[in-house]
């Protein structure tokens, strides 16, 4: 059960309600994120809500009977949207595009991406300087210079930026550069990771695991909620299966499963959902399709000579045709 607490409840009130729970032999745990305080509650199935609920200082209740709780849809009447500036929102009821490499490179791969995306009006740019890869002779990213560097690039033009965060040390150091933090594949069910992330006020984008359930990806949605920030995105990337036709398998039924289970948004990523770039525009158009709130996307001026998965990014003129054709089918699903 979620108890949503007014933010003028006073200490004395709490006791009152904490009191009351405990009679009721169940436990709470308190939860302060940017945009309110929560109280939820664990414990036995039968909670007479009336005991609780004329308690001053509470705003309202709810059961949820899954397991995860605050990213639950069974509690929020509206899907949430996560707001970075007055342009640019994610879940907000418009298709949300985010491209860029996989990694970046340098200034002249950064400034020809920034350009074109600004042509196109796209407001975030993805990419990568922190790299996790199989292979420890592959590039591993051009760390926390590289992400300044992009960072003093796109700021000025108002360009959001999100890259990979892999572990804990990272967070700080990253935050005066970075608008969202991704949390990868190969980390989706790093939970110290995913508790620090839930101490900062900035927005987390989690990816599912290789082999992760949607159930594991919500509960690493919940540890990052329950740590105090409501502010989160998830994210189908595909899923490792006895399939080798393709580097992944992109779960189409993870995206409305997800809008049906959770009121965050969903962002699909067809690049690493598929491997193969002509993979890419179809499977973007089935994810907007089935009712993702935006997708994210591999891109690059020379994909051949891209220093990480260039198999899978799309070239700028095939970039842009998909974004045509997925604001039309957004356009089509939305309406
Ligand atoms: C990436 O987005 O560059 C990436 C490494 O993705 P994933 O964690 O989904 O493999
Ligand atoms: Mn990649």
């Amino acid at each position: 059960m979620i108890i949503q607490l007014s933010k003028q409840i006073t200490e004395e009130q709490k006791q009152l309600v904490f009191t009351s729970i405990e009679e009721q032999n169940c436990k709470w745990r308190e939860i302060d994120t940017q945009l309110g305080s929560y109280l939820l509650v664990l414990g036995k199935i039968g909670f007479d809500i009336r005991l609780i609920g004329n308690l001053p200082g509470i705003t309202d209740i709810h059961r949820v009977t899954d397991d995860y709780k605050l990213v639950s849809g069974k509690w929020k009447t509206h899907p949430t949207a996560i707001v970075l500036d007055d342009q640019v929102s994610i879940g907000a009821g418009d298709l949300t595009v985010m491209a860029g490499p996989c990694s970046i490179e340098g200034e002249e791969q950064i400034l020809a991406t920034v350009e074109f995306l600004e042509k196109l009006n796209i407001r975030i740019m993805r990419g990568g300087v922190f790299k996790p890869r199989s292979s420890p002779y592959s590039y591993r990213g051009a760390g926390i210079d590289g992400l300044k560097l992009w960072h003093s690039i796109c700021a000025p033009r108002g360009i959001r930026i999100i890259s990979e965060v892999m572990e804990m040390d990272q967070i700080d150091a990253m935050y005066p550069y970075v608008d969202i933090y991704q949390v990868g594949a190969r980390n989706s069910q790093n939970f110290n990771l995913l508790d620090a992330l839930g101490r900062i006020d900035k927005p987390v984008m989690i990816k599912r695991g290789l082999s992760g359930t949607i159930d594991e990806l919500l509960y690493s949605a919940e540890y990052v909620f329950s740590g105090g920030n409501e502010k989160i995105i998830l994210c189908e990337r595909g899923i490792r299966t006895y399939e080798k036709a393709y580097r992944n398998t992109f779960d189409i039924n993870a995206i409305p499963i997800l809008k049906e289970k959770s009121h965050l948004p969903v962002i699909a990523d067809p690049s690493h959902g598929t491997g193969i770039r002509s993979l890419v525009e179809p499977i973007a158009l089935a994810s907007v399709a089935a009712g993702a709130d935006g997708v994210i996307v591999e891109i690059h001026r020379t994909p051949e000579k891209a220093t990480s998965d260039a198999q899978q990014t799309l070239d700028f003129d095939e970039f842009g045709r998909l974004c045509a054709k997925a604001r039309a089918v957004y356009n089509l699903v939305a309406g």
